[in-house]
């Protein structure tokens, strides 16, 4: 039964459902949200870690190879000033090969010491091989030569020595008393000692640590990519330039080691000792692989993903069944309820009509079944009601005795079944006489009849009483073995009126009008006759009252 009643809880559950669909996905944004930021927080500490750690790495680079270099500085200006002194020993130079093998075997980051010419012939070096080559066509003497700056620690590029080295060279002029450019004398960086500080400072697999030669050639890398050391052939990556700070400050950026390949931090220092005035500052530089420095996060932040992912799915699925199955509760409450609605009208109604035939029966059973008149039952229970109403209201209760006269003859004469027709007219011949509504005419046994009239005189009951007898005999019935009523029914009455007292009793004005019918009976029949009794009201012409007939 389709009543306003469910569609008004379905708009309710919608609305219920929405709303815990609202807080499901107002919680799963927060949380996302907080996941989120947790993460972009934690790559931002995990970014600055590593960048706070490679410039570290840097700054120790800078200051081991500064504190090299001031020191080859120093040896080289000790060299230059111990140089006038050996010239004194002839053009062999004396005892320098001696000093200068001391110096380099005390300088573990120096592979070659020697004294060049202004010819750049090698007048003297810890290095017998190479005594007496030239080497004016190197770049660290070209640009000492033209540089010719006493002061100047000159910066040569990287190259390969005549003994297969990639090599790098520092040198300081050597001037004559005019001022004039008069050889160098220079020191040549053991790769292999720079090649242990490097490897020194690495603490990831993934890390690159490098020295270059301050125009952009590199000196050194560690661990080197390729197979044999063919450093000669790189040249600096095209973010050296952008990201290198000048000064003492380092750089640092994230960016591609090459086009097209993976980002990598990258911290950048010059090395350019504040003591030393060099030409050329060296740089070390140290980077690592990005996508290796947030494996660990991009592994965590995976499984987060993957975890509320889940729980997305989840909880929404959850709340998809319990919801489903809210509805379906609430679906089936809503059916029981019609139903039990039904059930309830069915049995309104069964009850209705089992009041209804109740109500019939009850009827029925004081109905009398031949006559349609009140039974004995009915009028036993009316005349007490009735005894005990006049009792309280001290009125009077008139009692008809109604007896058919001659019957056992009617019957006998007409047959069992003309003489129920008989009763069942004389019944309602009795019915129709009474007009008051509270009056009741009762079958009271056999052909005998009993008619009750509350509120009733001894005067108006003989009038009534004579009234029915004579309406009775009226109908003109025949009954030809009547011999006292001229060949028609009649009937016979007896009147008793009385006013109920307290010690009486209903029987009693039955009892009254019984003793009356009888002397009806005895005196003729087809007549009135009333009680003389004296419970009952005096009663003008009673047995031989004008009512009477012969
Ligand atoms: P009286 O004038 O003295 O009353 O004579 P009576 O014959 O009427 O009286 P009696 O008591 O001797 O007979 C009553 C008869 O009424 C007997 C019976 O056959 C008849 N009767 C009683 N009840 C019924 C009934 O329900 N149907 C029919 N057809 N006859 C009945
Ligand atoms: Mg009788
Ligand atoms: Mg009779």
């Amino acid at each position: 039964m389709a009543t306003p009643a469910p569609r008004a809880a379905r708009s309710r559950w919608l609305n219920v459902f929405l709303m815990e669909w609202l807080f499901l996905v107002a919680g799963l944004i927060l949380l996302g949200a907080y996941l989120v930021y947790g993460q972009w927080r934690e790559h931002r500490q995990i970014h600055d870690r590593e960048r706070e750690r490679l410039l570290a790495v840097a700054d120790v680079l800078h200051d081991n190879v500064g504190r090299q270099l001031d020191t080859i500085n120093r040896a080289l200006v000790n060299i230059r000033d111990e140089l006038p002194r050996w010239r004194q020993s002839g053009p062999t130079l004396g005892d320098a090969h001696r000093w200068l093998k001391a110096y380099s075997d005390a300088m573990t980051g120096v592979r070659t010491l020697a004294i060049l010419d202004r010819e750049g012939t090698v007048l003297a070096s810890n290095r017998a091989e190479i005594a007496g080559r030239n080497f004016r066509h190197r770049d660290y003497f070209q640009t000492a030569s033209a540089l010719s700056d006493p002061e100047t620690l000159c910066v040569g590029p990287p190259y390969v020595t005549v003994l297969g080295v990639f090599a790098l060279n520092v040198a300081r002029t050597v001037s004559t008393p005019a001022q004039t450019f008069d050889g160098i004398v220079t020191a040549t960086l053991d790769p292999d000692e720079f090649k242990i500080l490097l490897q020194s400072v690495r603490y990831a697999t993934d890390m690159q640590v490098e020295i270059y030669h301050g125009h952009g050639r590199v000196f050194m890398v560690v661990p080197h990519p390729g197979k044999a050391p063919d450093e000669r052939a790189v040249a600096s990556p095209p973010w050296y330039a952008r990201h290198l700070v000048p000064g003492p400050s380092a750089g640092f950026a994230v960016v591609p080691a090459a086009p097209g390949a993976r980002a990598r931090m990258v911290a950048l220092r010059s090395v350019q000792p504040v003591d030393v005035k060099m030409d050329t500052a060296l740089v070390v530089v140290a980077h690592r692989d990005v996508r290796t420095v947030f494996a660990q996060w991009r592994y965590e932040t995976w499984i987060k993903a993957v975890l509320f992912s889940l729980l997305v799915v989840s909880s929404a699925g959850l709340l998809f069944l319990l919801q489903r199955r809210q509805s379906q509760a609430a679906r089936d409450a809503v059916v029981a309820a019609d139903l039990l609605h039904r059930k309830n009208a069915e049995l309104e109604l069964l009850n209705r009509q089992l009041h209804a035939q109740s109500a019939q029966l009850r009827s029925l059973a004081l109905v009398d079944g031949l006559t349609g008149v009140a039974n004995r039952r009915r009028l036993d229970e009316q005349l007490d009601a009735e005894w005990r109403r006049c009792l309280r209201e001290a009125c009077s209760l008139a009692v008809l005795m109604v007896d058919v006269d001659h019957f056992k003859r009617y019957n006998d004469r007409y047959g069992h079944q003309a003489g129920d027709a008989c009763l069942q007219v004389i019944a309602q011949a009795l019915q129709a006489g009474l007009a008051r509504s509270h009056d009741l005419v009762a079958r009271y046994g056999g052909e005998e009849f009993v008619c009750l009239l509350p509120d009733c005189d001894r005067a108006g009951a003989l009038f009534k009483a004579e009234d029915l007898r004579s309406a009775v005999e009226a109908l003109a019935l025949p009954h030809e073995a009547n011999d006292t009523g001229g060949g028609f029914v009649t009937i016979s009455v007896g009147v008793a009126v009385l006013r109920p007292s307290a010690g009486g009793r209903p029987e009693d004005v039955l009892a009254l009008a019984d003793r009356a019918l009888y002397r009806a009976k005895h005196q003729g029949r087809n007549r009135v006759c009333a009680s003389p009794d004296g419970a009952a009201e005096p009663a003008s012409g009673t047995d031989t009252g004008a009512s009477d007939r012969p």
